[in-house]
C-alpha cells in the first residue's frame, strides 16, 4: 500500500502494518506459500481466539444483565475464583492470538504513523495488565484504591476487541491470496516445453526455461509458442488474442514476429527464437501485472485515518484525567487517577472499528453475488464510488467478442440466400475458425441440411476448399479468390465499405465464378449504448482502449456514444495510458475481458472483468461480472456508494457509544452523583456498539434498487 517502502525480508509495512508484497515474479511460488502459511496462521489464531472469548463474553453478558449465573459455571466460585478463570481464557488469546497486533503496534510506535494496531494494542494491554494486577493481587489493589471501587476486570473487553480484529485482518489476507492466481495464470500461458531442433537436424523436447536466444524451435497445429521470436520456415495461423483481444486468428509466414503464449491454431513452422526468459512480451505482461498489483493506489483506510487522530487524542484525555484527579481527587488520589485513567484508555479503544468495514463488505458482497456481480476484492468497492474515468476494452466486453452472421447475399439467380448459407456452412462444417463457426451457427439455427462435401483443404489464414455434387467450391477472403483466378470487382467497393464498418467479408465461389458473399460481424452488447450513456450522464469520462483496427473500433465508438478511442494498442499501452491518467489524480476503472486486458486491470484502480473472457482478466479483476452483460457495472458502482456510506455509518456507530461513555470514565460525573465507570458500563457500550454496526451493515442487503 506505500510503495516508497521496500524491505530486504518478507514482513509487514511499518507505516500501515499491511502485510508486504513481493517485489518482482521470481519469488512468488515462494512468496505465495509464504502468504498462504500466514492466512493458515491468522485463521487459526482467530478461532482459538472466538472459543476462548464467546465464554468470557455469554458469562461476563450474562453476569451484567441477568442474574448471579457464576454458580452456572462449571467451576463452583469457591473452588476456583471468576476473575481467575477469566484470566486463564484471555491471556492465549491477548498474546498468542493478537500476538500479531503488537508487533504492528510496536513498529508503528517505532515510525510514528500511529494506526488501528496502535489503537487495539494500547486498549488491550491497558485492559489486560489491569484487570491482571486486580486479579493477581487483590489485597493490594483494595488498599490502594482505598476500597472505593468496585475491584472489576476488563479481560472479557481484551479477549473481544482481539477476536474481532482478527476476523477482519482474516478477510482482508484472504482476499489478498486470490490476486496471486492472476500471476500463475499467466505463467501458465507459455508452455512448459518445446520441441528445439539441433544443429545436426535432430529434434528435442527441451523445457521452456533452456530456450536460448537464436534455437530454432519447431511449431506444430495446436501448439503454444513458447517464447518471442520469427518465422524462418513455414508459415502458420495464430490466434494472437492474448496481445489483441482479437479473437480471429491471423495468417503468419516467412520473417513475420510471433509472440510467447499465443497459439498456433494451424500449419506448422519453424521460428528462430529473439526473446527468452524476462526479455519475451508475456513476462513483461507478468512483470506489469506484478508491479501495478504491487504499487496499487494507497488505500489508506477510513478506520486508519481516524485511529491516526483518535490515538493521541485519547492518550492526551487519559493523561489530563489522572492529572485532574492526582491534584483535585479525593484521596486516595493516586488510586483514583489510575482507575479513571485506565477507564477512559480502555473505554476508548472501540472494538467495533474493527467491525465496521468488514461487516459491510461481506453484506454487500454477498448482495453483488446475488445479483451476479462476483467482489473478490472488497476494498475496490470503496473505490468504486469514486471513480472520475471508466475504459472500456473493445472486443468481448462491448462486442460480443464472438463473430455473427449479419447478411448473406447472392450474386446470381440462381441461387437464393438460403442456397449460399446453405453451401458455405456444408464447406464450412468441421472447421473451429470462428468466421467459419458464425456462418454454421446461422445454417444451424435456419435448420439447414447440409451436404457432403468432399476433398475439404483448409488454407491457413485464407479460407477453405471443396467439392459439392462435382463442382469446385471455394470460401474464403480475397486473397484466396485471386489464388483461384475468381473475379470479384463487381462487389469491390461493397467489400470496403464493409471492412470500414469493422466487418468481415467471407467470399464463396463455384467452379471458378463468384457466386455470393456473407458479411460476420461483432455484435455490440444490446446494454452497451444504455449502460455508456448513463455512466456519462453521472459525469463519467469513457474512454474505449482496444487492439483492434483503428476503424472498427471508431464505428463501434460512434454507436455507442463513446467519444475518446484508443486503437491498435498494446497490453502495456492500455496499462500506461491508465498509468497517465492516475497521474493526473483521476481514478480509474477499467472493464475487460482479455489475457491483454489484464495489465490495465490490475493498475486500474478498481478493475471489472466481464465473464466469460479469459480466466486471466477474472483472477486480476476486482470484481467479475459472471453473466457478461455490462449493467453489472452500473449496479456495481451504486451498491459501492450504499456500501460506502454504509461504511460511513458503521464507523460513526462504533465511535458514538464510547464517546459518550468517555466522560463517565473520565469520572466527570463524580462531583455530582459520586458515580464512576464500572467494567458494566465499559461491556454495555461495547455490546451496543458491535451489536448496532451489524445491525446497520445487514441493513445493506435490504436495499434493493440497485438491483433493477
Ligand atoms: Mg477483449
Amino acid at each position: 500500500m506505500h510503495p516508497e517502502v521496500q524491505e530486504q525480508a518478507p514482513g509487514f509495512c511499518p507505516v500501515c502494518g499491511m502485510v508486504l508484497e513481493l517485489v518482482g515474479v521470481a519469488a512468488f511460488p515462494d512468496g505465495d506459500q509464504r502468504e498462504y502459511r500466514e492466512y493458515k496462521g491468522l485463521k487459526r489464531r482467530f478461532w482459538i481466539a472466538f472459543m476462548l472469548s464467546l465464554p468470557l463474553l455469554l458469562f461476563n453478558m450474562g453476569e451484567h444483565f441477568i442474574l448471579d449465573n457464576r454458580q452456572l459455571f462449571l467451576f463452583r466460585a469457591d473452588w476456583f475464583s471468576w476473575k481467575e478463570v477469566q484470566l486463564l481464557l484471555a491471556t492465549p488469546v491477548v498474546f498468542w492470538c493478537g500476538c500479531p497486533f503488537f508487533e504492528r503496534a510496536w513498529v508503528s510506535i517505532k515510525t510514528k504513523s500511529l494506526n488501528m494496531f496502535t489503537l487495539i494494542a494500547l486498549g488491550v494491554s491497558i485492559a489486560y495488565f489491569y484487570s491482571l494486577f486486580i486479579t493477581v493481587f487483590p489485597r493490594q489493589m483494595t488498599s490502594f484504591f482505598g476500597g472505593f471501587f468496585p475491584l472489576d476486570v476488563y479481560f472479557e473487553s481484551a479477549a473481544v476487541i482481539t477476536t474481532v480484529v482478527l476476523l477482519g485482518h482474516m478477510i482482508e489476507l484472504k482476499t489478498r491470496l486470490r490476486t496471486n492466481q492472476a500471476i500463475y495464470q499467466l505463467l501458465n500461458l507459455a508452455p512448459p516445453t518445446a520441441t528445439l531442433i539441433n544443429a545436426d537436424q535432430t529434434e528435442v523436447e527441451v523445457s521452456t526455461a533452456a530456450i536460448q536466444v537464436g534455437d530454432l524451435i519447431r511449431i506444430r497445429p495446436g501448439d503454444k509458442i513458447p517464447v518471442d521470436g520469427v518465422i524462418v520456415q513455414g508459415n502458420g495461423v495464430v490466434d494472437q488474442s492474448m496481445v489483441t483481444g482479437e479473437h480471429i486468428p491471423v495468417e503468419k509466414r516467412m520473417n513475420d514476429a510471433v509472440i510467447g503464449g499465443t497459439l498456433n491454431n494451424n500449419g506448422s513452422f519453424v521460428m528462430r527464437a529473439m526473446k527468452v526468459g524476462h526479455q519475451t512480451l508475456l513476462a513483461q505482461i507478468v512483470d506489469m501485472v506484478a508491479k501495478a498489483q504491487r504499487t496499487k493506489a494507497p488505500i489508506q483506510k477510513v478506520a486508519d485515518q481516524v485511529s491516526a487522530y483518535f490515538v493521541p487524542l485519547v492518550i492526551g484525555m487519559a493523561l489530563l484525567t489522572f492529572w485532574v484527579w492526582l491534584n483535585y481527587g479525593p484521596e486516595p488520589s493516586l488510586g483514583y487517577a489510575v482507575f479513571t485513567s485506565v477507564a477512559v484508555l480502555v473505554i476508548a479503544c472501540p472494538c467495533a472499528v474493527g467491525l465496521a468495514v468488514p461487516m459491510s463488505m461481506m453484506v454487500a458482497t454477498g448482495c453483488g453475488a446475488q445479483a451476479g456481480i462476483l467482489i473478490k476484492n472488497a476494498a475496490a468497492l470503496e473505490r468504486l464510488a469514486k471513480v472520475d474515468v471508466v475504459i472500456f476494452d473493445k472486443t468481448g466486453t462491448i462486442t460480443e467478442g464472438t463473430p455473427r452472421l449479419i447478411k448473406v447475399q447472392s450474386l446470381k439467380e440462381v441461387y437464393t440466400q438460403t442456397e449460399i448459407l446453405r453451401l458455405a456452412a456444408s464447406l464450412a462444417r468441421g472447421s473451429h475458425h470462428p468466421l467459419a463457426m458464425s456462418i454454421l451457427k446461422a445454417a444451424e439455427s435456419h435448420h439447414l441440411a447440409l451436404e457432403d462435401c468432399q476433398d475439404v483443404q483448409a488454407i491457413a489464414g485464407q479460407g477453405m476448399t471443396g467439392s459439392v455434387r462435382g463442382k469446385t467450391i471455394v470460401l474464403g477472403n480475397q486473397q484466396l479468390m485471386s489464388l483461384f483466378n475468381i473475379d470479384i470487382s463487381v462487389i469491390a467497393e461493397q467489400i470496403q465499405a464493409d471492412c470500414r464498418q469493422g466487418y468481415s467479408v467471407i467470399l464463396i465461389g463455384l467452379d471458378g465464378e463468384l457466386v455470393g458473399f456473407l458479411t460476420v460481424a461483432d455484435n455490440i452488447k444490446v446494454d452497451a449504448l444504455p449502460v455508456i450513456s448513463s455512466l456519462r450522464k453521472q459525469g463519467l469520462t469513457v474512454v474505449m482502449l482496444t487492439g483492434d483496427h483503428t476503424q472498427t473500433a471508431q464505428a463501434i465508438a460512434r454507436e455507442v456514444g463513446i467519444e475518446e478511442v484508443y486503437a491498435e494498442v498494446l497490453p502495456q499501452h492500455k496499462y500506461e495510458y491508465i498509468h497517465t491518467l492516475q497521474a493526473k489524480g483521476l481514478k480509474v476503472a477499467m472493464v475487460g475481458d482479455g489475457v491483454n486486458d489484464a495489465p490495465a486491470l490490475a493498475q486500474a484502480d478498481v478493475s471489472i472483468a466481464v465473464g466469460n473472457g479469459a480466466d486471466i482478466a477474472m483472477a486480476t479483476a476486482d470484481i467479475t461480472l459472471i453473466s457478461g452483460s455490462l449493467r453489472g457495472v452500473i449496479k456495481a458502482k451504486k451498491l459501492s456508494e450504499y456500501t460506502l456510506k454504509n461504511i460511513q455509518q458503521n464507523l460513526c456507530l462504533a465511535f458514538i457509544y464510547n464517546i459518550f461513555a468517555l466522560p463517565i470514565a473520565a469520572g466527570l460525573f463524580y462531583p455530582a452523583w459520586r458515580f464512576l465507570l464500572s467494567p458494566a458500563v465499559a461491556s454495555v457500550a461495547m455490546t451496543l456498539s458491535s451489536l448496532s454496526v451489524v445491525l446497520n451493515a445487514l441493513r445493506l442487503a435490504t436495499l434493493t434498487d440497485w438491483r433493477r
